[in-house]
């Protein structure tokens, strides 16, 4: 006998040093970017009682190395469907390249376009361009059985074509990557900073109390805050951020906020 299991949000892992999430039905089970190694995802999902045999696809947001790192061992090992840009897969397979310049084959890729929806199995997958230092990134809203999780991080803004793919949401999976002081004092070299502080970069703990504040519809029962920079950010302090621009919203109960994190898996999300 197989109840509705409903719709659950698997937090892997989050941050500069590898990105990995599931996002699943009662029967179709999608990870979303493959940034840790093969080993490590699977050591993830093994302890959060998941089995890695019963994932549907891989989707990748962008090739950078935090969100594709065990891409290539996954496809190998799982051989199910890859789902990128034609952008994101070309810069991807030319830094792939072996010492002989052969690109690596997947086996079953499938390009995708933003703006363009699609399906695997029963979850409606919604593609959307992100402002962000990559060939053609994207962020992701998901669909089934009536809930909407959405996943925007890695990006230097949020510009109205995000806030309106992100409205609906009931799990909202968002960047709240640097303080902007901590940033500003710390070790990084000025390029970095820049670079992550700019319209391409990060987003910023303001950046995303500001989106709370003043554009977000309180819809979502859980808040992810995701993609917290280790050096110039603290858990603490993005928390008390997003909890005080929802708390102006009057929904800091409605929005339950979880952290996700670099080295651990956050238990399931269930909805
Ligand atoms: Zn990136
Ligand atoms: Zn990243």
């Amino acid at each position: 006998m197989l109840a509705s299991m409903g719709v659950s949000v698997s937090m892997l892992a989050s941050g500069s040093r590898g990105n990995c999430a599931i996002v699943a039905s009662a029967s179709t089970k999608i990870l979303v970017d493959a940034g840790i190694s093969c080993r490590e995802t699977f050591k993830r999902m093994k302890a959060l009682g998941d089995d890695p045999r019963l994932l549907s696809a891989i989707l990748i947001t962008h090739e950078h190395s935090d969100h594709v790192y065990g891409l290539a061992t996954l496809a190998k090992k799982l051989r199910i469907p890859i789902f990128m840009t034609g952008a994101t897969h070309q810069v991807w397979a030319r830094a792939m390249r072996d010492a002989n310049g052969n690109r690596p084959q997947l086996e079953k890729l499938e390009r995708f376009e933003a703006g363009h929806r699609f399906q695997v199995g029963d979850i409606a997958v919604q593609p959307f361009t992100i402002p962000h230092d990559a060939a053609d990134p994207v962020g992701f809203t998901f669909r089934a059985e009536g809930i909407k999780v959405g996943v925007a991080t890695d990006l230097g803004y949020i510009p109205v074509s995000v806030r309106d793919h992100l409205r609906g949401c009931d799990v909202l999976v968002m960047e709240s990557n640097h303080d902007v002081e901590m940033l500003r004092v710390g070790p990084y070299p000025w390029s970095v900073k820049q670079r992550v502080m700019s319209r391409v970069g990060h987003l910023s703990n303001v950046a995303l109390a500001d989106f709370f504040t003043n554009d977000y519809d309180n819809n979502a029962a859980f808040v992810v805050l995701a993609h917290l920079s280790e050096q110039n950010n603290h858990p603490e302090i993005a928390r008390r951020e997003a909890e005080r621009a929802l708390a102006m919203r009057g929904g800091l109960f409605a929005n339950h906020v979880l952290l996700a994190s670099q080295t651990e898996a956050l238990q399931p999300i269930r909805l």
